[in-house]
């Protein structure tokens, strides 16, 4: 038994390894080569990265954001850095009209739609709940229902090309967090409805894959604003971060956990020990940091 375990475990542990990397190795910049791609959120952090990730492998992008002199900016640096061509559409994801009038204008623009980032996230508070039930559902509109309009849009043109959807959720969206209840709220919706439609995509043979992106602390902006004084952990890059999203949309992933060591470990202990899970979420917070 002894010698059986000793083979065993290095051998699982071989087979699991190479797994992992070789998934990792195969994808390759020029899958997004060419490739019509919607960013949502791209205005600043993950989502600008992401664009500029895009435009040095040279896909057709199509930003949106509420602030159009900050879109304007990064469509420039696009076309600097080689996208086949970047364009933006401005305005605020509160309105499903918008959400739909973005995709239209794909669909006008690039004639055709491969890949669709869901990215976007209203401002919330961090802190304790506030009973604010008009933020929740103004939040769920924002981070939630805009990201249902704009797939249900895009659906038909993401059919045709057997493209994908990539949605960047959290690992709030997984395990309870305290201070983000609201935020929390709209990214666990996500994984219902996003998850509810894989399935229904696998007994429809819909091609289009779904990738749900669950990222622990970044370093952008607003993160750092709202968390770097509490949270005891230390954030990870937002470049990196945003090229592992579009690595895992190319390679068509059912989810990305970003970075792995810091989500996907813990989320194992979800099931079978929750409450030890729930204790070590709370140990990662500064109490006296609380504004
Ligand atoms: P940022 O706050 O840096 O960017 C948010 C983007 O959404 C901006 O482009 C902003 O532009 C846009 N936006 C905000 N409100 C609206 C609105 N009402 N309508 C349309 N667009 C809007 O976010 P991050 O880059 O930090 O996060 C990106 C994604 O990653 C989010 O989904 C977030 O939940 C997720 N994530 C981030 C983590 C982190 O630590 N950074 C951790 C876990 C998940 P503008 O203000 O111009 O509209």
């Amino acid at each position: 038994m002894g010698r059986l375990q000793k083979i065993l475990i290095p051998f699982l542990g071989l087979v699991l390894a190479f797994w992992f990397y070789s998934a990792r190795e195969n994808f390759k910049p020029e899958m997004l080569k060419g490739k019509r791609v919607i960013v949502t959120g791209a205005s600043t952090g993950i989502g600008e990265q992401m664009a500029y990730h895009l435009a040095r492998m040279g896909s057709h992008i199509l930003i949106t954001a509420r602030t159009e002199a900050k879109l304007q900016k990064v469509v420039e640096r696009c076309l600097e850095l080689g996208a086949a061509s970047a364009r933006y559409v401005s305005g605020t994801m509160e309105d499903m009209a918008f959400a739909e009038h973005v995709v239209k204008e794909a669909e006008t623009s690039l004639g055709g739609l491969d890949m669709l980032i869901l990215n976007h996230v209203g401002t919330s508070y961090f802190g304790y709940f506030n009973g604010d039930v008009g933020h929740v559902r103004k939040l769920l509109e924002i981070n939630f229902l805009s990201y249902v309009a704009m797939t249900t849009s895009a659906l038909p043109m993401l059919k045709e090309s057997e493209g994908s959807i990539v949605v960047v959720s959290s690992m709030a969206g997984k395990v309870g967090f305290p201070f983000t209840v609201p935020y929390s709220a709209t990214k666990f919706a996500l994984d219902g409805f996003f998850s509810s439609l894989r399935q229904e995509f696998s007994i429809q043979s819909v091609n289009v894959s779904i990738t749900l992106c669950i990222l622990g602390f970044i370093d952008t902006e607003s993160a750092l604003r709202a968390a770097a004084e509490v949270l005891l952990v230390a954030p990870a890059p937002r470049e990196e971060c945003a090229l592992e999203i579009l690595r895992a949309g190319a390679l068509r992933r059912r989810e990305l956990y970003y970075r792995y060591g810091s989500t996907r470990l813990p989320l194992l202990l979800r099931d079978w020990a929750a409450e030890l899970l729930d204790y070590l979420v709370r140990s990662r917070y500064r109490l006296d940091g609380l504004k």
